[in-house]
């Protein structure tokens, strides 16, 4: 794990470094521009070099670019279409600039349409997107939280999403604990997640997973409702430590999107408990010979026993 949050960059885009190492992270996540206007943010070039610099210098490990919420790639309304793809153009040219690691963006709604109808707008916004794709900078495809029609609400949509761009080998995915929890998949069981890593494994590769989003819920488990809560605060509680413990989701950078103590944000407090959960989840996923060894014999130590050969 590379524990991360998502930070702001009031005062220009290299001033998140500064607030990563403020608070720990050694990964981030940042917009190029206000997520609350389609208007790009004209960035000074310099800034640019800014960031590279201070990123060496903080040793932060992972940055990812989230483009705008207002996006919808599968809009049949020409004018949000056209504006959602250049928006997602614009958001790959910062990310390149400042050789991020890739762009994380929600697909959107086909308002009804139907999956089938909203890949015929989604799959050529892709094309376009990945155009603008270097070495370094993929195109990651976020899950969606399964609302109101959202496109990438499962492994098989996501699958099916990568199926149809051939396979391009700069498109991955971010996966979004809390997503995949209103989405009905129960991250804070073993079994549960494990199917579906390995169905993330099996239709998309695991090479492909650049990134996850851990947020904890405040909707119940396959509610399809988007609220992020902090970290042992919503419905997933303690139990996101199975997620985070998970060996296949290891060494990724790992972002918090959660609201904070005061709504502006995760700070060193969500960092630390990012910290503690995942080595609790460690812990748990690979018990050492002396835990397993102190065992009493019977029912405990078999189950024990069983956990681990899965993990
Ligand atoms: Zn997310
Ligand atoms: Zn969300």
């Amino acid at each position: 794990m590379i524990p991360g949050a998502h930070l702001s960059t009031s005062g220009g885009i290299h001033t998140a470094i500064d607030r990563a190492e403020a608070i720990g992270s050694e990964s981030l996540q940042i917009f190029t521009q206000s997520p609350r206007t389609w208007r790009p943010t004209n960035h000074d070039p310099a800034n640019f070099e800014r960031f590279k610099e201070r990123r060496a210098e903080a040793g932060i490990q992972g940055v990812v670019c989230h483009a705008l919420y207002l996006l919808n790639l599968a809009s049949p309304d020409a004018e949000i279409y056209e504006k959602s793809v250049t928006t997602l153009m614009n958001t790959m040219d910062v990310a390149c600039a400042i050789e991020a690691d890739g762009v994380i963006f929600h697909v959107g709604s086909h308002l009804g349409a139907g999956f089938e109808a909203g890949l015929e707008h989604v799959v050529p916004a892709l094309e376009r997107a990945l155009d603008r794709c270097s070495d370094t900078t993929w195109l990651l495809i976020e899950n969606s939280a399964g609302a109101g029609g959202t496109i990438g609400r499962s492994v098989d949509e996501l699958a099916v999403l990568v199926d149809q761009l051939g396979g391009h080998p700069r498109l991955g995915i971010c996966l979004d604990s809390c997503h995949l929890w209103v989405s009905g998949v129960d991250v804070t069981d073993q079994a549960s997640l494990s199917d579906c890593i390995d169905e993330v494994e099996r239709r998309i590769g695991l090479d492909r997973l650049r990134a996850l989003h851990v947020n904890d819920a405040a909707a119940p488990l396959g509610s399809n409702r988007d609220r992020h809560a902090n970290l042992g605060e919503g419905e997933i509680g303690d139990g996101m430590s199975v997620f985070l413990g998970h060996p296949k989701l290891q060494g990724l950078p790992t972002i918090l999107e959660v609201p904070g103590p005061d709504g502006h944000g995760p700070d060193a407090n969500e960092i630390q408990k990012l910290r503690d959960l995942h080595g609790r989840g460690l812990k748990a996923a690979r018990p050492g010979p002396r835990k397993a060894a102190a065992r009493p014999r019977g029912k405990t130590a078999s189950r024990a026993g069983a956990r681990r050969t899965r993990g």
